[in-house]
């Protein structure tokens, strides 16, 4: 398997039981599955590449209004400040796969009310489920 981000060789973990046997790994980071076409692959990518930028972003903001450099502080309070900066509800939950922090971005109207609600996005693992 060639890695469809950076032309590597991939390679396959040793066996974990959270992970499918049959997911190839890059050193650059990028994974696929071997049933995965690479159309899968990309739309994943980019899904989660969406969520990833949304939460650098509004990390990267609270940061420095806070003046610091901190990135991805999982706490509550940092979490609670971004929805009211974003205009959107970010809720986080346990990887069953993993153990990681999985994310999703929920979009709301003036009144609160949910308007998109996606899978959520494994940080560490890149598992989504809804
Ligand atoms: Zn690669
Ligand atoms: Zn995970």
């Amino acid at each position: 398997m060639i890695c469809h981000r950076c032309g590597a060789h991939m390679y396959q973990a040793a066996y974990q039981p959270a992970i499918p046997a049959d997911r190839w790994w890059c050193r650059c980071g990028a994974w696929r599955d071997a049933g995965e076409s690479l159309e899968d692959v990309s739309a994943r990518e980019a899904q989660t590449a969406d969520v990833m930028a949304m939460l650098d972003a509004a990390i990267g903001e609270l940061a420095a209004a806070r003046g610091t450099t901190d990135q991805r502080d999982p706490d509550r309070q940092a979490t609670a400040e971004m929805e009211a900066m974003m205009g959107q509800t970010i809720q986080t939950r346990g990887c069953s796969k993993c153990g990681g922090t999985m994310y999703r971005c929920v979009g709301t109207d003036d009144q609160g009310n949910p308007t998109n609600v996606p899978l959520f996005i494994c940080n560490n693992c890149g598992n989504m489920e809804g």
